[in-house]
């Protein structure tokens, strides 16, 4: 079970979207572990590439990065100051007036970010909250004032120019760096753009950044072959019935593997060398059954993740996002970063 990862893809896809960000200087959001694909790894490459500042979930996915980047990388921390973590070294974003006391209490001088509530309704100081403490916070220097947009992957959604009439609103004349656009704001425009964006999927090739090369591949190595007569069931529930003499390949991965068990009897492939061979039955938690009928030879490995089917493809059938698929691919595979 090879997850491969093309780092030069990924470099590639952030020097794409620092070029669509125009102006502003392009983060990178590594949380989840760097989406699935490995913090340790993806954070230094970004670096490689330009990327000064990165955005983690939680402490813990900071603290796992922190002794990989240079001093000169700010790792952000979207959940922010919760009790009894460790923020060093980390710039925790304040989503509160409780979370911003008890920083400031806790790490006087110490460098924060600010997170407001443009309409989202999920992290951030709503307007009044904001209003009420706004002008002692900027005494303190904020690092960065930020929010997040809710519909930036439609782009046609009356949410969009309302959350950025709101930002403006609460964030006009307070001469800080700000932050609105994850992927989907930064291809947006201009008007979203601010002082620095915070690219997430699209450097890991997924959806709404169509244009990303894709980053992974999938191969899932064979561990049995066998013949099947017609009439007879493969896999649990018998749910597939062959109509014909096909030959069954069964491979080593399954939805323990986040490999959903909702892509089963919905036309996924695995492919062998570009060939598509139909995934039969139901997906189990560790096995896979393929009609590989039509290949001359079984190779060792059948690729689920590939040009023919990349992430968002297979993330359709399963009746998910891309992102999912990422940030669920397990602890199971062999990373192997190219
Ligand atoms: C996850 C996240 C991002 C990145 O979003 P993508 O859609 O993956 O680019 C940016 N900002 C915040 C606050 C996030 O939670």
């Amino acid at each position: 079970m090879v997850l491969q990862i093309e780092l030069g893809a990924i470099r590639a896809n952030w020097l794409a979207l620092s070029d669509r960000s125009g102006k502003a200087r392009a983060g990178a959001v590594v949380k989840a572990n760097a989406y699935g694909l490995g913090g340790e790894r993806v954070a230094p490459a970004l670096y490689g590439a330009g990327a000064r500042d990165f955005f983690v979930a939680l402490a813990g996915e900071g603290q796992a990065i922190r002794p990989h980047l240079a001093d000169d990388a700010r790792i952000f921390v979207l959940s922010g100051h919760m009790e009894g973590a460790d923020l060093d070294g980390l710039v925790p974003v304040l989503n509160s007036p409780q979370q911003y006391f008890r920083d400031r209490s806790l790490r006087p001088g110490q460098p924060f970010a600010i997170q407001l509530d443009t309409g989202m309704n999920r992290l951030g100081m709503e307007p009044a909250q904001w209003a009420a403490i706004r002008d002692e916070v900027l005494a303190e220097g904020p690092a960065l004032i930020m929010s997040h947009l809710a519909c930036a992957d439609e782009p046609d959604h009356p949410a969009n120019p309302m959350q950025l009439a709101a930002f403006h609103a609460m964030t006009e004349g307070c001469n800080v760096p700000r932050s609105l656009a994850a992927t989907g704001g930064i291809l947006l425009g201009p008007d979203y753009h601010f002082d620095l964006t915070r690219p997430g999927v699209g450097l890991y090739g997924g959806l709404p950044f169509a244009q990303a090369r894709q980053v992974i591949r999938l191969s899932l190595p064979v561990i049995q072959t066998r013949d099947v007569a017609p009439g007879e069931f493969v896999g649990y529930g018998a749910a597939w019935v062959a109509d014909s003499p096909r030959r069954i390949a069964t491979v080593a991965a399954g939805y323990a593997d986040g490999l959903h068990r909702a892509m089963s009897g919905k036309g996924a492939n695995l492919y062998a060398a570009g060939t598509a061979c139909p995934i039969v039955g139901r997906v189990s938690m560790d096995l896979i059954t393929v009609d590989v009928t039509g290949l001359a030879k079984v190779p060792e490995a059948l690729d689920i993740i590939c040009p023919a089917q990349p992430v968002d493809a297979l993330a359709e059938l399963a009746g998910t996002i891309g992102y999912e698929i990422l940030t669920s691919l397990g602890r199971r595979y062999e990373r192997a970063y190219l």
